[in-house]
């Protein structure tokens, strides 16, 4: 793999697919893909219905968890997100919904320029492929497609029959800008099978020779030169590796798996810092768990794993026993609480068997 790109992108989903195509356009910039998932060779990806079998996915699906949420109970709530080419357009629900027009206006007047629904008209008509035909708000010649729903249900016609009946309108369209209304939703489906952005934008720009796709790559650091990103350390198939970038990065990962690492770091790097200043067994201590939780939630190295074993080992060394003891526990603890990502990096490695990157 060459080292050096004009971009770097970091995650193949559905903002990244899209990316990596337009990027790659004209075949002037040279473009690397980085994708933490495998190839989104598995079937059921591709049928529609499918995501009953992606759902809960150890390998195509993050999995992850809210924090216990005292408006919900606190209860923790499931939070799937797609962890393959096509992102979480690999496992959505497929509903073809663009949002309500106030929305878009409002993000603009709060000052992000670009945002308001006029501003992102032309765009939703570029990308589209819409079965309902061309209009002001839609478009034919895109690449991902709209397609209307196929075999109208005889208890969802009644329903929108009972709402015509209360004087709610039918809405062919949910897509104008104005949702109100009672009708049937478009999907983005082709012909029936699922059209991810891996399929829209991703598949058509592969053969392109400047455009090149790293599956399996979990991207871990961004090394900077002063305030410009120069290149991502990614972690692939049990190796660090890096790739350069001469004009920019775009992280396109969902902001999901950004946050709960963020939490995570800022956490154990907050305690090990107080933790350091007060004694040094403790902070070796700390470091364990950080390794261990850096590890286990996938981003850093099979070194870690080990540095989090020989850490009770020095403790005991250094005749710190109840210490030793201690940390040891709490990394047994801490390997038990993420046994489902140990479980998904084992199955992670049985689904790169004959992969190509
Ligand atoms: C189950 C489900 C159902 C949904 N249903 C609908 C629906 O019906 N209609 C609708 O409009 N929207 C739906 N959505 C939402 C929609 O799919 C998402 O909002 C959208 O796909 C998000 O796009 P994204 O590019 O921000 O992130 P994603 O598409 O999630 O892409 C992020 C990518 O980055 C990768 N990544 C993350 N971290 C790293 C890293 N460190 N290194 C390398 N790669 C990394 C991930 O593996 C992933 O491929 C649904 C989402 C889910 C999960």
């Amino acid at each position: 793999m060459p080292g050096t790109f004009d971009y770097v992108v970091v995650g193949a989903g559905s903002a990244g697919c899209v990316l990596a195509n337009r990027l790659s356009e004209g075949g002037r910039y040279s473009v690397c893909l980085l994708e933490a998932g495998p190839a989104d060779r598995y079937l059921w990806i591709h049928i529609p219905i499918g995501y009953g079998k992606t759902m809960f996915h150890p390998v195509y699906n993050w999995g992850f968890h809210t924090e216990p949420d005292p408006n919900m109970n606190n209860r923790r709530l499931y939070w799937p997100r797609g962890r393959t080419l096509g992102g979480s357009s690999s496992i959505n629900g497929l509903i073809y919904v663009r949002g309500q027009k106030e929305d878009y206006d409002h993000w603009a007047a709060l000052g992000n320029r670009g945002w308001s629904w006029n501003d992102c008209l032309p765009y939703f008509r570029r990308l589209e492929h819409n079965e309902l035909g061309a209009g002001p708000t839609r478009g034919v010649d895109g690449p991902l497609w709209a397609s209307t729903i196929r075999q109208p249900h005889a208890l969802v016609d009644a329903f929108i029959a009972a709402s015509n009946r209360l004087g709610v309108r039918t809405v062919d369209d949910f897509n104008t800008g104005d949702q109100e209304g009672v009708g049937y939703y478009q999907l983005t489906t082709r012909h029936g099978w699922r059209c991810s952005t891996a399929v829209a934008y991703l598949k058509p720009a592969r053969h392109r020779a400047n455009l090149h796709v790293e599956t399996n790559a979990l991207a871990s650091r961004i090394r900077f030169d002063g305030t410009r990103a120069t290149g991502v350390r990614f972690l692939q198939h049990g190796e660090m590796r890096e790739v350069s970038a001469r004009r920019g990065h775009v992280l396109s990962r969902d902001f999901a798996r950004t946050l709960s690492e963020a939490k995570w770091q800022s956490i154990v790097l907050g305690s090990m810092g107080v933790l350091i200043g007060l004694f040094w067994p403790a902070a070796l201590m700390f470091c364990l768990i950080w390794l261990a939780t850096a590890f286990t939630t996938r981003y850093s190295s099979l070194s870690a794993l080990v540095a989090a074993f020989i850490t009770p080992i020095f403790l005991w060394w250094f005749g710190h026993l109840a210490l030793a003891a201690l940390s040891a526990v709490l990394t047994l603890l801490l390997f038990y609480a993420h046994r489902e990502n140990i479980k998904r990096l084992q199955a992670g490695k049985e689904s790169r068997i004959g992969e190509k990157a």
